[in-house]
Formats: C-alpha cells, sequence, structure tokens
C-alpha cells in the first residue's frame, strides 16, 4: 500500500517536470532585440553627452543599463560593418570590404552562405527571427534575409531609403513610366518578406510600427524572439516631420536640426516599442543592444566629440561607436563599461545566451563576451581591434590593443601611436616615445592582413578599376614603417 503510494507520487512529480520542462526552457531563453542606427555619431544620443539632440527613451534604458564608452565596429562604413555584425568575422576575410552598390552594377552579389549568420542560429534554437529596416547584405535570392535565419523581413535590400512614401513613390513612378529598368534602389517599394507593400508611413515610423507588430506576434508564438531592427536614420537624405523639426527649432544649423529630428524620430519610436514589451510581460526577459554601424557624418550633421574624424575613417570617429545594453536584473544598471569590445562579439554572446549552437565549421573573429561584461572583465586583453578601409591606391588602417591604438591615415601618412582611452581625440602622437609598442603592433596588424581576400565586389565601377590598376591593397607600402 506504501509503496502504491510513493509510485503515484513519483508519477505526478515526473508528470509535473515533463510538463514545466519546456516552459522553463523557454523562460530561461531571452528575447534579443538590436536597434541598429545608421551613421549615428558618438555624441548624437543624450547618454553619450548631446548638448542640443533630446533623446529620452533611449537615455533612460541606457541608464538603466550599461554603457559602452569603447565599443568599436568592424568598418566604418556601412555594408562591410553589418556584414561583420552578421558573420562575427572582419568582412575583409571573405570578400566583404565594399558597400554593395545601390545602382548601376550587376545587383546579384552578397555575403557568402557559407559565413552563416548568427540569425541561422537562433532561428534554429526556437526563436522567432525578424530583419527590420536596411538590409544591405545581398540582393541575390540566396541572400535575402528569409532565406539567412529571419522568419519575418520587413524593409529594403539597399544601402538606404528616402523616407516620404508620398516623395519617393512619384519618383520611383515617374522612373518606371519612362522605362529605366536600373532604379536607385533608395526608391524602390519596401518589402514584406518577399511582397512589394504600399507603405504610407514616413520610414521611420513605418520600421517603428512593424517592430511593434513582431513584438506582439512573438507573445502570441509563445516563442523567444530575436529582432533585428536596423533604422536607417539618420543616415542621408536627411529627412524629417514637421513635428520633429519643431522639437529643435532652436538649432540654427539646417542639417544639424534635420538630423537631430531624425533621431528623435528613432527615440520616439523606441518608446513605443518599450511600451509594447511591457504590455506583452516580454520587457523583463529582453536584452536590448542598441548602437550604430559607424561613425557619424559630419558632413552631414552628425557630431563624434570627442572622437577625431568622420564615417569612413579609421580614426576613432569613424568605427567606436554609441552602444548600450539593457535587460532588467542582468545588465548592471547605471554603469558604465569602459573595456573594448566589439560588433563582432555579438555572434557569440548571443548564440550562448540564447543556448543556440554555432554552426559547425563556422570561423569567428569575435569572443562571447558575457561573463566578463558581468564581472566588470576585459575579454580583450590580448587582441586587437581593427579598422581597414581601402581608398584609392592605398589603404588607411586603425588597430586599438588595450588602450593603445596605432593609425595610418592617408596616402604618404606615417603611422602614429595613441592612447585611445584617455585622448580619444587622437591629439599626442606617441609613436616617438613608444617605437617598440608602435612596431609590435603594426606587425601584429599585417600578419592578420594576410587572412585578407579580393573582394567579391565593389560598390561602383571606379572602384573596381582602381583596385585592379593601382594594385591595392597595397599592404606592403601600408605595413611599412619608416
Ligand atoms: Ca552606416
Amino acid at each position: 500500500m506504501k509503496i502504491r503510494v510513493n509510485q503515484t507520487k513519483l508519477a505526478l512529480v515526473s508528470l509535473f517536470l515533463i510538463s514545466t520542462m519546456p516552459i522553463l526552457a523557454q523562460v530561461s531563453k531571452p528575447n534579443i532585440l538590436v536597434i541598429l542606427c545608421d551613421d549615428l555619431g558618438y555624441s548624437d544620443v543624450g547618454f553619450n553627452g548631446s548638448k542640443d539632440i533630446i533623446t529620452p527613451e533611449l537615455d533612460k534604458l541606457a541608464h538603466d543599463g550599461t554603457i559602452f564608452s569603447s565599443a568599436y565596429v568592424a568598418h566604418p562604413f556601412c555594408g562591410p560593418s553589418r556584414a561583420a555584425l552578421m558573420t562575427g568575422r572582419y568582412p575583409h576575410e571573405f570578400g566583404a570590404p565594399y558597400n554593395l552598390p545601390d545602382m548601376g552594377m550587376n545587383m546579384k552579389d552578397g555575403v557568402p552562405v557559407e559565413e552563416t549568420f548568427f540569425s541561422n542560429a537562433l532561428q534554429q534554437a526556437g526563436y522567432y527571427t525578424s530583419a527590420i529596416g536596411k538590409w544591405h547584405l545581398g540582393y541575390g535570392e540566396q541572400f535575402h534575409p528569409n532565406n539567412r535565419g529571419f522568419d519575418d523581413f520587413y524593409g529594403f535590400l539597399g544601402g538606404g531609403h528616402d523616407y516620404f512614401p508620398e516623395d519617393f513613390k512619384v519618383k520611383y513612378d515617374a522612373q518606371i513610366k519612362n522605362g529605366n529598368k536600373n532604379i536607385y534602389a533608395y526608391l524602390k517599394p519596401l518589402t514584406h518578406n518577399k511582397e512589394e507593400v504600399d507603405e504610407k508611413e514616413y520610414i521611420t515610423d513605418a520600421l517603428s510600427r512593424e517592430a511593434v507588430r513582431v513584438i506582439k506576434e512573438a507573445k502570441e508564438k509563445q516563442k523567444p524572439f530575436f529582432m533585428y531592427l536596423a533604422y536607417n536614420a539618420p543616415h542621408v537624405p536627411l529627412e524629417a516631420k514637421e513635428e520633429d523639426l519643431k522639437v529643435f527649432e532652436h538649432i540654427q544649423d539646417k542639417d544639424r536640426r534635420t538630423y537631430a529630428a531624425m533621431v528623435y524620430a528613432v527615440d520616439r519610436g523606441v518608446g513605443q516599442i518599450v511600451n509594447k514589451l511591457k504590455e506583452t510581460k516580454q520587457f523583463e526577459n529582453t536584452l536590448i543592444v542598441f548602437l550604430s554601424d559607424n561613425g557619424g557624418n559630419i558632413e552631414h550633421g552628425a557630431n563624434n566629440f570627442p572622437l577625431k574624424g568622420t564615417k569612413g575613417d579609421t580614426y576613432e570617429g569613424g568605427f567606436r561607436v554609441p552602444m548600450f545594453f539593457h535587460w532588467p536584473n542582468k545588465v548592471p544598471a547605471g554603469k558604465r563599461f569602459d573595456y573594448v569590445v566589439s560588433a563582432i562579439d555579438l555572434y557569440p554572446t548571443f548564440v550562448k545566451l540564447a543556448g543556440a549552437t554555432i554552426p559547425e565549421g563556422k570561423k569567428l573573429d569575435g569572443k562571447d563576451i558575457w561573463s566578463n561584461f558581468l564581472d566588470g572583465k576585459n575579454t580583450h586583453k590580448d587582441d586587437m581591434i581593427y579598422a581597414v578601409r581601402y581608398r584609392f591606391g592605398f589603404s588607411d588602417v586603425g588597430a586599438r590593443k588595450e588602450n593603445y591604438k596605432i593609425v595610418k591615415a592617408g596616402p604618404n601618412s606615417k603611422w602614429k601611436l595613441f592612447d585611445a582611452k584617455n585622448d580619444p581625440s587622437e591629439t599626442k602622437d606617441l609613436s616617438g616615445k613608444f617605437p617598440k609598442i608602435l612596431k609590435e603592433m603594426v606587425d601584429e596588424t599585417k600578419k592578420w592582413s594576410e587572412s585578407h581576400v579580393t573582394p567579391l565586389w565593389f560598390d561602383n565601377k571606379k572602384g573596381e578599376e582602381m583596385w585592379f590598376n593601382t594594385n591595392m591593397p597595397n599592404y606592403d607600402k601600408a605595413f611599412k614603417l619608416d
């Protein structure tokens, strides 16, 4: 009799464990929301000290989370930076150091499918995955977001887009009417998955609306979600809504005012997203990662203070970006993290957090930073963080290790050494004082450059001709110390 009772109890306990296991497993998987801005300057958000642009929603998340002062991307402009984020590797190693063209070239290229994106890994681990906004990672069918680990895609495949449908539709229709087969990607209709849609809202608002939709759907599906929300704002063309421009009437410079209003529209959208996460009770279990794909373009309204340089440069202003993590009770609140981290670290970090598996044979340059980050420790103690940008006939290089940074920028420039932590404006060249450190860092960067391959595509015909006519990448010249 006694034995029978115990058996019943055991059976009940087993039944309870089996029935609750999937729920427990599901709860333990965090939602991951990556909010990527395009060409957002280092100090163009309140949480990084902007004096004229207000970003209350982003600031609240940043201050309730951890702000990274030394977050880098792997390239100082759009396409290669995004390719690195998605693959966890430097784009030079798999032929993607150039932007994909937005018109006039063979628009069938894309990031090689052998470079499995982390979205694939998360999708396989049971995540509802979505990409919203700018893609810029490939035009051909095999490169479409739906074929690269994203269940849902809403946005545009090119490197940017005009913002007002009432304007870009007119331009697009006129080109169709004229029989133009080579239409600029910035004017093309947005798509949901592979179907064209008749978008009617200001693009930034449309992308925020779609993010809210996906958050609602994830709740209905009872699945953890991964969302890659890639706003094209505040990338050119500088186009803002009247209601947002009104907020910045105090800014005299027209470009800066429009740019500020575009950033504010993103911030407004982030507020809607946070509200939906809270309303659906997913906020507490969501890691929010906010960053920019490269530095701000100071010719078009951005401000990278105190960093030197602009988008495209291997100075800090080219590839050191604003970034924060937010996750209630998981990510330390009200903290700053000053050690170097890179966008290529997100791949292994997310895969680990999601309980997913790194695809077999996948090469990674980034590292899982999670436990070190929580402990306030440096993951990249002995690692170099690189940026190489190809110009016409020469290569610009920047590389940081711990506090030191080496830079070569310009056709006949000399190598310089800076203390990037204490001198982010790169004003005091230390190469004469520490020649040994300079040489070691240049040698290490040169060794890494041996992993680079010939680009698979070029952003324009001139770039392609230049590459072959001027013997690019000219690394012999680039890595020569004199
Ligand atoms: Ca960009």
